[in-house]
C-alpha cells in the first residue's frame, strides 16, 4: 500500500481521549472491524464542528476516517448513540472508565473485535438508557469478556463428577467448580479465591458466558447473589488477565 491518503468507513466508540492543542483531540477508538485504533480529531473543539458529538467520551458513531502515513484522521461522522446518560452520572462514568481500561489492556493493535465491541455497546446501553443495576452490568461485562478472550471457566459442573449440586465451590484461580464431596477430597487452600456459590449462581455464570449476545442481560438474580458473582468476576478477570485495574479501585471508592 502506498502512503497516499485513503478513506475508510467504520463504526467506532470513543473509549479514551486526550487534548491535542487548543482545538483537537486524540481519540482512542474501539472499532468492530479494526480493533483498537488511534484517531486524530482535528478542530472538534471549535464551535459548530461537525465531528464534535462523535468526539465525546463513549460516543458511538459511524466514522469516516482518512488514513495517511499510518495515522487515522476523523473526516466525517454520524452519531449512532451518544450514551449521554453515562456522562451525567459519576458512578456510571467511573464504571465505563473501568470497562475502557480493561479493553485497552486486552485488545491490542489492529484486530477484529466484533464480539467485544458488541459487549461494550450493549453494556453502555444498559447503563445509559435502561438504568440497569451497575452490579449486573459490571458482572456481565467482566465475565463475558473473559469468555470472549478465551479465559472461560469450566462450566460443566464439578470438575471431578460433573454434577451441579445445590451448593458448589468455585475456585477462582483454577476456573473450576467442585461439589462439596469433591471439595473435601482436594487440597484447596482456604482464602478469598475459593467461594461458595448456589446452583442458581452457577446457572447465571453459564448464561453470561454462553448465551446469545443479544440476550446477555435477560436474567435476574437477587442483589446478594449479584454481589457475590460480581466479586468473583472481578477477581477472576484480574487473576486471568494478569492485571490490577486502578479504575476499579476508583469506581469502588466513589460507591461508598
Ligand atoms: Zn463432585
Amino acid at each position: 500500500m502506498s502512503t497516499a491518503r485513503t478513506v475508510t468507513d467504520t463504526d467506532g466508540i470513543v473509549i479514551d481521549r486526550m487534548e491535542s492543542g487548543d482545538t483537537s483531540y486524540y481519540l482512542r477508538v474501539l472499532s468492530p472491524d479494526k480493533g483498537l485504533i488511534d484517531v486524530t480529531a482535528r478542530g472538534v473543539k471549535k464551535q459548530g464542528s461537525a465531528n464534535s458529538a462523535a468526539s465525546q467520551l463513549f460516543a458511538c458513531s459511524h466514522m469516516t476516517l482518512a488514513q495517511s502515513k499510518g495515522r487515522y484522521y476523523l473526516s466525517g461522522s454520524e452519531i449512532i448513540r451518544s450514551f449521554y446518560g453515562i456522562r451525567l452520572d459519576i458512578e456510571k462514568l467511573a464504571l465505563a472508565a473501568y470497562f475502557s481500561e480493561i479493553i485497552r489492556h486486552t485488545v491490542t493493535g489492529e484486530q477484529t473485535a466484533r464480539d467485544i465491541y458488541r459487549l461494550l455497546t450493549n453494556s453502555l446501553y444498559m447503563l445509559s438508557e435502561k438504568d440497569e443495576s451497575k452490579t449486573l452490568v459490571k458482572l456481565v461485562f467482566e465475565l463475558r469478556l473473559c469468555a470472549e478472550m478465551g479465559m472461560m471457566p469450566r462450566l460443566i459442573g464439578c470438575d471431578e463428577c460433573y454434577r451441579t449440586e445445590k451448593k458448589m465451590f468455585f475456585l477462582i484461580h483454577e476456573g473450576i467448580f467442585l461439589c462439596p464431596k469433591h471439595m473435601d477430597t482436594r487440597v484447596v487452600y482456604p482464602g478469598p479465591y475459593t467461594v461458595m456459590v448456589t446452583e442458581g449462581m452457577v446457572e447465571a455464570m453459564r448464561y453470561i458466558c454462553l448465551s446469545d449476545a443479544g440476550k446477555l442481560f435477560s436474567f435476574s438474580l437477587s442483589d446478594a447473589a449479584l454481589k457475590v458473582l460480581s466479586d468473583i468476576s472481578e477477581h477472576y478477570l484480574e487473576y486471568h488477565a494478569g492485571k490490577h485495574f486502578d479504575t476499579l479501585d476508583y469506581y469502588k471508592k466513589i460507591l461508598i
